[in-house]
Parts: C-alpha cells; structure tokens; sequence
C-alpha cells in the first residue's frame, strides 16, 4: 500500500516516521502527480488554513477533494481532523475544508480552556486500551451524522471518529512514538477499504 502525507505544512516529518515505524515506505505529496501516485493520504496537524491555502496554491485542493469522493482512505490529526470535517465553527472568514465526513468540529476548542493538554483516553477500537494523547490547540467535534463512529472522546466530546474509509483524531499520535493510531488507520481503515474496491 502506498501511503502519502500531505507535505504543504505541519508535522509531516513526524507522520512520515510513524509511517515508516509501521513498516510503510510513505511519500510525501506535495504535486498533483504525486497524489495520484498513493492509495491512502494523511492530513498532518499543522494550521488547517494554511494547508488548505496551499493546497490551492499547489494545485492540490479539487483532486484531494474528488479523491476523497472516489472513496481513498485518510487519516486527519488535528488540522487534519479540520480539513477532513463538513463544516467548522470558529473557523477564519471564507474557511474552506476538503470535507467528506459527516461531522461539524469547533476550531481551538480545547484552547479556550488551555491551549495544550495530554490526557490518557480509550480508544475504542475493540482493545479498548489507554492511548497518552497530545492535544495542542485542538478541534473537537460537536456534531456527528449518523453514519460517524466515535472511537474516543474527552469530557463527552468526540475526539476521534470514523466513517468507512475516513478516520480523524483531534489529538496527535506521530508525536508520542506509540504507533498504534497509524496501524489501527493502516490495518482497520485503509486495507479493508482498498480490498473492497479491488
Ligand atoms: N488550531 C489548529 C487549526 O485550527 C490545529 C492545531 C494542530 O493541528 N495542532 O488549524
């Protein structure tokens, strides 16, 4: 499977080692021709306007857009939850996201109470095991459609959902070294999704 980070702006080196940790040769996409060459594509944490910005700029917006459509798997942390999310509360004016799951997320939620925590939260992916999670001036979620799964949560806000091939975590795991949220969206989101369009 070949596994591209989208490389305009944020934590793509930190992305590209859990990566690898998981036994995936990633590619950084910053070309159009570099999307077209990957199955799956993480959106790293970053700022979500500057990366959407750029995405413009590069070229890149509309055919991350139709390739979310066409039902490639990809994982957003963070910023990436933002620019994965159908709509957004507190965003900047004339905000635009790649959307594709069903969810409203408010921007720097978390911030208004600190601006940076890390919290130990269960995420329920059948283990139901302690992940350490590092939130940095994080979304969370505040709306889900009904098809949204919801995998963890702090103080009854969704923090990490799901909806088939679509995976997003308000937190960022490419930063503790506990590569468990890569392999859960590399094993459980994009292989069976990838399988299934074959
Ligand atoms: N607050 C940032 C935004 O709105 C996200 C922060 C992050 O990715 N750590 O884009």
């Amino acid at each position: 499977m070949k596994v591209g980070v989208l490389a305009l702006q944020g934590d793509v080196r930190e992305h590209m080692a859990a990566l690898t940790a998981c036994g995936i040769n990633p590619v950084e996409v910053r070309r159009p021709s570099e999307l077209a060459s990957v199955d799956a594509l993480i959106l790293p944490g970053g700022e979500s306007t500057t990366i959407a910005q750029l995405s413009e700029i590069f070229g890149l917006f509309q055919p991350i857009r139709d390739r979310i459509s066409a039902g490639m798997p990809v994982y957003g942390s963070c910023a990436g939850m933002i620019l994965l999310a159908d709509s957004i509360l507190d965003a900047k004016d004339g905000q635009k996201t790649f959307g594709g799951l069903d969810i409203t997320v408010r921007r720097n939620a978390f911030g208004r109470q600190v601006d940076s925590f890390e919290n130990d939260i269960v995420f329920k992916d059948g283990s139901d095991d302690l992940v350490h999670a590092v939130f940095i001036r994080a979304p969370w979620v505040e709306r889900i459609g009904s098809e949204i799964q919801v995998l963890a949560a702090v103080d009854s806000h969704p923090v990490a959902v799901r909806s088939e091939s679509l995976f997003a975590t308000s937190f960022h795991p490419e930063l503790t070294g506990d590569h468990r949220i890569h392999r859960y969206f590399i094993d459980e989101v994009a292989r069976p999704a990838l399988e299934k369009v074959k």
